[in-house]
Order: structure tokens, then C-alpha cells, then sequence
């Protein structure tokens, strides 16, 4: 991982749901959206879409020593979230507004929290955070029968 948290953040222009693009040619989702569809280049059909926030933790790690900006927060959790639709997103977990312990695999949703002040100004930022959800379980899953 290059990029930070915060460089990521920076770049997502709507604060309450989850913005991304769509290619209309092949179907592949983006988050954060681009502008050309990596499978399709010249022939992108690319339109915005909204995701619906659920999805799953590939992985994640506990921040003990965070730059600057997060200090308040420490220790917090960020992890890779696999969404639903395809795009595997940076985020932080909030693991203390559940019971359930995380682990790779766990359902999580998107949830929009305060970040953190900038400077004298003031301004406070939402961005969004995940939360354990393990009621979220996914569509396709009903369907399949189980084997005991
Ligand atoms: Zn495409």
C-alpha cells in the first residue's frame, strides 16, 4: 500500500456515501472512480455509481503509532474492505461499536464519522469508516444450500 488514509480521503469528492464510477462497456466498478476503465481504455463507457457500503475485511492491522492527524484516535484499526461490487478500499474499522471480534472474512458496513480538525480553522472532516455488521450477510449467499 503507497498510498495513506488520508491521501486516499482527500481524493473522495462525496462525504456520505460511497461515490465511485462504473464502465458501462465491461461492468467493472471502481472506488475511488476513475476516469478509464482499465480493461476497456479507448472503448470506457464510464458513468457514476453508488455503492451500497457492505462488503468484507481481506485483511487489516492495528495503528499504534499514526501520523499527526490521528493521534487523537490511537490505537485504531484499518484494513482492505472488499465490497460487494468488486473493489477492494482502504478504511478504518471501528471495533469498538460491536461485540463480535474482527477477523479476515467479517461483514462490515459503511458507516460516516468525524476525522479529525485542520489547524486553527477548525474544520472538521466525515469520512467514511467501517463497522463490524454481521448481520450483512451477502445476496448471494441465501441461495446457496447448506452442506452439514
Ligand atoms: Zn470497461
Amino acid at each position: 500500500m503507497e498510498k495513506s488514509p488520508a491521501d486516499l480521503w482527500r481524493h473522495v469528492k462525496s462525504r456520505y456515501f460511497l461515490l465511485g464510477s462504473v464502465c458501462e462497456n465491461c461492468g467493472t466498478k471502481y472506488f475511488p472512480p476513475r476516469v478509464v476503465c482499465r480493461k476497456c481504455g479507448r472503448n470506457t463507457k464510464m458513468k457514476p455509481y453508488k455503492f451500497n457500503g457492505t462488503g468484507e475485511i481481506y485483511s487489516f492491522t492495528t495503528i499504534r503509532a499514526p501520523a499527526d492527524e490521528f493521534e487523537e484516535q490511537a490505537p485504531y484499526t484499518v484494513g482492505l474492505i472488499k465490497l460487494d461490487e468488486g473493489p477492494i478500499i482502504e478504511g478504518h474499522i471501528l471495533t469498538d461499536e460491536s461485540n463480535e471480534p474482527i477477523k479476515i472474512g467479517t461483514r462490515v458496513k459503511v458507516a460516516f464519522r468525524k476525522m479529525y480538525k485542520e489547524g486553527n480553522e477548525g474544520l472538521i472532516y466525515y469520512h467514511y469508516k467501517f463497522v463490524p455488521a454481521p448481520e450483512q450477510q451477502k445476496k448471494q449467499e441465501k441461495s446457496k444450500q447448506k452442506r452439514a
